[in-house]
């Protein structure tokens, strides 16, 4: 119930205007959000770097209304690429399609891709292509497609479990060693299409999990769930899978204890930088997952 209702919140724009314009939100947001400014961003990724931490930088932003506004979030994505080269960061970028424009136009999103795309291939890394609400699968997944095979990889797409489609779409990607991110997946999706209870949303995971560690190209196992990651650890020494065939991604801020026990391990882990002054939705989906953490804004705010 307080899930629906905070993932219901994230959609009402007087309430994310006023969290976003709010001088006091800087202080519950820090714990999730790296900061507002791109500099900020990679001094983070700088700090991580040294604790052996990859990173993948996500400029928050959704759903634009205008074509300049999706060429102006490409730039900024193109500056950040800039800025991780600069620093020689091991970081890619993180994407949401509909920050490129594709509810204005599938071509010209495409093209917005593309550039960044070409440009993360110049300097060696990769842009992930996030994906949203189910509405937006198809399209999503048909772009990756297309920037895979113009660009010969450099991009990865992210595959959820909770959504009933996703054996077919990962055995789709991996037949054309597209490398996909797993996730369990954040938005509030119907029963027509996800599983609704968490136990078949992890039983569903798992089968994914062993399924692209067994056939995917480089895969990224997306999750906190620390029975999850246990049984991946598990399962990866009993197949004899590398740790330098696959890669764990975290949530900047989140479960820093399993991020570390998987570094000292010697297991790749990248972090999830989200930046920038749009944070809104993003941070209440972080909230939706666990509502505990009202708890802890709640203290910072007293705190005051
Ligand atoms: C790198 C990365 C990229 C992602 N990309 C996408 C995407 O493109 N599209 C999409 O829909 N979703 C994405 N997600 C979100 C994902 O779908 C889940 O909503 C989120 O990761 C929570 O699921 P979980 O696997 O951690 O398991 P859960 O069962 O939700 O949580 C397991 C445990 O993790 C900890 N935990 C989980 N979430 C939080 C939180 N917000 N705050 C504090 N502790 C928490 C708690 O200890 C919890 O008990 C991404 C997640 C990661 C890690």
């Amino acid at each position: 119930m307080l899930r629906r209702t905070l993932l219901l919140l994230s959609g009402q724009s007087w309430l994310r205007h006023w969290m976003e314009t709010s001088s006091a939100s800087r202080r519950f947001t820090s714990r999730f959000i790296a900061g507002r400014t791109l500099d900020e961003a990679l001094r983070v990724a700088s700090q991580l770097a040294g604790d052996h931490i990859l990173s993948s930088l996500d400029f928050l932003g959704e759903n634009v209304t205008s074509i300049d506004e999706a060429a102006g979030s490409r730039d900024s994505y193109l500056k950040a690429l800039d800025g991780i080269a600069s620093r020689h960061l091991p970081a890619t970028v993180s994407i949401k399609l509909s920050q490129f424009g594709l509810d204005l136009s599938e071509q010209i999103c495409l093209n917005n891709v593309a550039a960044l795309v070409e440009r993360a291939k110049s300097l060696g890394t990769r842009v992930e292509i996030d994906m949203e609400s189910a509405a937006y699968t198809d399209r999503t997944l048909n772009i990756v497609s297309e920037i895979h095979h113009r660009f010969g990889g450099h991009v990865r797409a992210v595959v959820k479990a909770y959504l009933y489609r996703s054996e077919q779409d990962i055995a789709r990607l991996s037949r054309q060693r597209i490398a996909v991110r797993l996730c369990k997946g954040a938005y509030r999706e119907p029963a027509e299409v996800a599983f609704q209870q968490k136990a078949d949303v992890d039983r569903n995971y798992l089968l994914l999990m062993k399924t692209l560690l067994e056939t995917g190209e480089y895969p990224a196992i997306a999750s906190h769930d620390e029975a999850i990651l246990n049984e991946c650890l598990l399962y990866v020494r009993e197949k004899r899978i590398a740790p330098d065939r696959f890669e764990f991604q975290m949530l900047y801020g989140i479960r820093r204890d399993l991020q570390r026990k998987l570094t000292q391990g010697g297991f790749k882990l990248r972090s999830y930088v989200p930046y920038g002054d749009a944070w809104y939705p993003y941070f209440m989906r972080r909230l939706a997952e666990r509502p505990a953490n009202l708890l802890f804004i709640a203290k910072n705010v007293l705190r005051g």
